[in-house]
Order: C-alpha cells, then structure tokens, then sequence
C-alpha cells in the first residue's frame, strides 16, 4: 500500500486535512490495540501501520500533541485533561468524545486504522460501535497484550519518547542509535511525564479498573485475539500477525 502516513489531521483535528491516499482498501485493518500501560502497544501499532498501511491513531499522542503546541490553555476541558494525563489518570469519557467527534474522518479512513487508547472505557466503546454502524464499517480484530506487572514497570521505566515524532524507544531493549536522540528526527528523547514512578501506578489502576472490562465486552462479539506480549518488539509483532491469522 503506498500510503503516506499522515497524522496531522488525527494530531492536530480541523482544519488539518489529511493527505494521505490509501490505495489498496482490500488490504487495509481496523484494529484495536488493548493491554495495559508499557505492555508495547504503540511500538505495535506503528509496525502494524506500516505492514498494512492503515493509520495509526493515538488518544495519548493527541494530548501530547495538544500540550506541545501549548494548547493547554485553549479551553478548561483540555486544560483539565492533560492535568489527569500528568497524574496518570483517565481523561473523561465527555472530552475524549469530544476529541473524536472532531476527528470521525480518520474513522472512516478507506485505508483503516490501528487504534491505540481508544476506546478505553465501554461507553467509549459503545460511541465507536455506534460510528462505525453508521459508517458501515466492522472492526477487524481487538489484540489484547498481556504482560505481567513487574515487567511492565521495567518496560515504562526504560522508556523514551520522541516529542516530536512520537517515536518509542527502550533504553535496554530498543535504544537509539545516538543515545538520547530520536533516529528518525535527531529530536533530544524525553521522559514521558506520565511514566513517572507515581503516575505510572495510578495508570495501571485505571486500565485494571477501566480499560480490563472491554475484554469480556470484545470477547462476546469473538473478535479479540490475545497475544503474549514478552520478548523483544520483532516476537512480539511476529507473534500478532500469527494471532490475526485471517481476521480481517
Ligand atoms: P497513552 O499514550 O495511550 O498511554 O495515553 C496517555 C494518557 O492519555 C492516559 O493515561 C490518559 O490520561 C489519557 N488518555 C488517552 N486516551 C484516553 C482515553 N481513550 N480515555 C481516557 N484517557 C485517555
């Protein structure tokens, strides 16, 4: 598929227009990435983005996006959802809708989507059932990454992020080639503030509380795969493909 990959409409919602041109449909997914903070969803998701070209769409990486262009103080609703992102804790179902009312053409991209944070609550769920049945659309599949706890603590504390291209990096498991710049932009890497000691508990208390139910909700319609989620990213990935086997 020779997609350009654009988020910028995703990123930065109206009036960004997204450039990209899907040109094989057939190929494209519609995915939803599940699994607890530091479990590796965003590293998958960009490798599932670039094997089928569908586009790969962060709710974080909104928020980033929002707090780097210093739109902080743009209205109280944002205002107050990057201080619940900085503590660690769920944005509210009101303006995470909100944000995806504002962005339902990504939804109905012909070239698909790998969502990544969204939904992460059931009546977020339920507004995206809702938007794809009017869209005629169908999810593909829902890949559930499991890890255990004290793995996911080493994970999130060697993490590194790119602000700029929202690149994920491990200081162990998936370093940079220049230590401490991204190798795609060169941009300085950053530790994100959500991944700090404190906040990264009140995270996993929000998915156990929050996020967990959306397995049994996924499971009832049989379209959730589970995908063991230790070993490097490339494992990883290899086993996710394997999962999908002909979901689609
Ligand atoms: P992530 O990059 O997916 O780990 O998201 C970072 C943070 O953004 C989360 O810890 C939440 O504070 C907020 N966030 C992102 N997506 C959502 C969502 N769908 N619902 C509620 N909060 C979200």
């Amino acid at each position: 598929m020779n997609l350009q990959h654009d988020r910028s409409a995703w990123l930065h919602g109206p009036p960004s227009v997204c450039q990209a041109q899907p040109v094989h449909p057939r190929q494209c997914r519609r995915l939803v990435l599940l699994g607890a903070p530091g479990v590796g969803k965003g590293t998958q998701a960009a490798f599932l983005s670039a094997t089928f070209g569908s586009c790969h769409l962060s709710t974080g990486d909104v928020f980033r996006t929002a707090r780097q262009c210093g739109r902080e103080n743009s209205s109280p609703a944002l205002k107050d959802a990057l201080t619940r992102m900085n503590r660690g804790e769920l944005v509210t179902d009101e303006t995470v809708l909100e944000i995806i009312r504002e962005r339902t053409t990504c939804l109905a991209c012909r070239g698909g989507f790998v969502l990544d944070g969204f939904p992460r609550t059931v009546p977020q769920a339920d507004v995206l059932d809702a938007h794809l049945g009017y869209e005629g659309m169908v999810l593909d599949a829902i890949i559930s990454y499991e890890l255990p706890l004290p793995e996911l603590v080493i994970r999130i504390g060697g993490r590194r992020t790119c602000p700029v291209c929202k690149a994920v990096y491990h200081v162990d498991s998936r370093p940079p080639r220049t230590p401490g710049a991204c190798d795609t932009c060169g941009s300085k890497l950053i530790v994100r503030e959500d991944d700090q000691p404190d906040a990264v508990l009140v995270r996993q208390e929000a998915y156990q509380r929050n996020t967990a139910p959306l397995l049994e909700y996924y499971a009832k319609r049989k379209l959730l795969v589970h995908v063991d989620a230790q070993g490097t990213p490339e494992e990883v990935f290899a086993r996710t493909i394997t999962a999908l086997g002909d979901k689609r």
